[in-house]
């Protein structure tokens, strides 16, 4: 079961993956230092280091969707 608070959705254009906004700034339309091609092996469980370009805080993304990324920590309700 993954913990939803954990999770946020991410968006595909082209090739590029984007969070419509950052869960930990709010900046919007963030693009992530990912392409559509790593997406794969995230959604297999392969973990990641996300470094956001917006405000520099790190993410280990450990899991994902077609919808959503999931990290090891909670991403909702932090603002
Ligand atoms: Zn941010």
């Amino acid at each position: 079961m993954i913990p939803f608070l954990n999770t946020w959705p991410y968006e595909l254009i082209q090739q590029d993956v984007y969070f419509h906004d950052c869960p930990l700034c709010g900046k919007s339309q963030v693009l992530l230092p990912l392409r559509r091609k790593d997406l794969p092996d995230l959604i297999s469980g392969v973990k990641r280091l996300l470094v956001l370009p917006c405000c520099l805080n790190k993410l280990t993304i450990v899991g994902a969707d077609r919808d959503y990324l999931l990290a090891n920590q909670p991403l909702r309700n932090l603002r």
